[in-house]
């Protein structure tokens, strides 16, 4: 037993606290264990929606850590002479701010299908399932739910369109990787608009099936397609994830864009809309410790809000949230006073444009032998990062590139996080580790129904918000959902 553990164990068995309080010590300890709430079965509490909303704009940043949100809006400052638009609205008293938690159903760490699962159904899901919970039972998602009542629906990422978050408002699997059945679920359950990357999963087979849908591959298919005709748009502008704003030439849309197109659709429903923008590559920068890119892929979602920001002004009959799924690597500038300044000035304005750590790696690749990628690392990091490596920093990276432990914290013996590492010392910025962490997380919310979230929320109270908010009748099953589903143990959470 650890010795927090046993210091609360003795404060329980003191006789000088009270029952109540003794049982208050226990709720917060299971709490923190994140076994604290009931999972299944347990009705919503009541909402306190009093507004209703025509239309619902869920915006998740993946995996923002409040260091995220505060490194963006520095960079900011820095760069454009004024404050992210996420910390400008948080000032708004239109918006409500809040701190929402995110454990899974097995533990304080979730991961982005537990997370979205959460807002998609509303019941706490085991890491690696979506809109299945550990009983088996499936859950009709929220995309599908908002359909049944005659509202349109959407999702945006920059990640596969079948990755877990746009999955938990669209899918039900119990593995998360079984992205080729997520696909098919989406498209044969009418999503409207579907804007992202994956054509490895939404291939041609399958989009030949679909009818009455503009297809678009590039910027430029969806530059010109008219908003004002199509009813259903599938766009899908890369094999895998999008790449990374470092990283993208002008045939990939960027964020901003995309929930433009999507909005101009959507906005046409008779009977309002469900839309969820992911920017789904901040959570791949913190990841891979990334930095440079991380602040990119920020800069970018806070740009996406301003496009929002745009859509809903003048509107009362928008539910607005803005939030994240779960921190991740809890990144900040770590050195004090003007030497932490001028790290983040060289981190922030580079002599030349930067790539991100995905670009060193795929580059790596290339080479055939594992010595060739070691002998490659240093110079690509240069090209990349605009960074020549000491003697000493080479070292802990070669012994990193060949698989010996460079780091005592064994979960963070990644390459990546090596690099991370030692570019703080050039940089400024930090991280805790390549996972995500189990920190409440920033929230954002206006428009009817947002008067319902209070300072504190849980992941799943926000479906329960949501659906009251829309006055959505309940959802009924699909063929087939009666059945129950044995979940699979993930591979991988992320
Ligand atoms: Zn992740």
């Amino acid at each position: 037993m650890s010795a927090i553990a046993e210091q609360m164990e003795a404060q329980l068995l003191s006789p000088r606290l009270s029952r109540r309080a003794a049982m208050g010590a226990m709720a917060l300890g299971a709490a923190l264990a994140g076994t604290g709430r009931p999972s299944l079965g347990r009705p919503l509490p009541p909402p306190r929606v009093t507004r209703k909303a025509r239309n619902l704009i869920f915006m998740v940043s993946d995996g923002m850590s409040a260091g995220t949100l505060t490194l963006a809006d520095l960079y900011l400052q820095k760069m454009e002479g004024r404050r992210s638009n996420w910390l400008r609205l948080a000032s708004d008293p239109a918006f409500r701010r809040s701190l929402q938690t995110t454990h899974s159903a097995d533990g304080p760490v979730t991961d982005s299908a537990a997370a979205a699962a959460a807002w998609g159904s509303g019941f706490k899901h085991t890491n690696g399932a979506i809109n299945i919970t550990p009983d088996g039972r499936q859950h009709v998602p929220l995309c599908i739910h908002a359909a049944q009542n005659g509202k349109k629906t959407g999702l945006v990422t920059t990640t596969r369109i079948t990755h877990a978050t746009p999955a938990g408002f669209s899918a039900n699997v119990p593995l998360r990787d079984m992205e080729k059945e997520i696909a098919a679920q989406q498209l044969s359950r009418g999503i409207d608009v579907l804007l992202g990357g994956g054509t490895k999963y939404v291939t041609d087979e399958l989009l030949a099936q679909v009818r009455g849908a503009a297809v678009v591959k590039d910027a430029a298919g969806l530059g010109a397609v008219d908003t004002l005709a199509v009813a259903r748009l599938i766009g899908v502008f890369s094999r895998h994830h999008l790449p990374f704003v470092t990283d993208r030439d002008a045939s990939i849309p960027s964020l901003p864009v995309m929930t433009e197109r999507a909005l101009q659709i959507l906005s046409r429903s008779a009977d309002g809309f469900v839309l969820q923008i992911e920017g789904g590559r901040v959570d791949h920068a913190a990841h891979s410790s990334d930095a440079y890119a991380l602040i990119c892929e920020q800069a970018e979602f806070d740009e996406t809000i301003g496009v929002v920001e745009k859509f809903i002004a003048g509107r009362d009959d928008t539910l607005l949230v803005i939030t994240t799924d779960h921190a991740n690597a809890n990144p900040g500038i770590t050195l004090y006073g003007a030497r932490g300044r001028a790290a983040f000035d060289r981190l922030a304005a580079p002599a030349t444009p930067r790539k991100s750590f995905e670009w060193v790696y795929d580059q790596m690749s290339l080479r055939s032998s594992a010595d060739e990628k070691v002998k490659a690392a240093p110079g690509l990091v240069e090209e990349a990062l605009g960074v020549k490596l000491g003697e000493t920093e080479l070292g802990i990276l070669t012994s990193s590139l060949r698989g010996k432990r460079a780091v005592p914290f064994a979960a963070a013996n990644v390459w990546t996080f090596v690099l991370g590492s030692i570019l703080a010392d050039h940089f400024g910025v930090g991280f805790v580790s390549p996972n995500h962490t189990s920190d409440a997380v920033e929230l954002l919310a206006t428009g009817p129904g947002s008067e319902a979230i209070g300072p504190v929320v849980d992941n799943t109270d926000l479906h329960g918000i949501v659906v009251a908010a829309l006055g959505l009748a309940p959802a009924r099953n699909l063929p087939g959902m009666e059945e129950l589903v044995p979940l699979v143990k993930p591979k991988t959470e992320d």
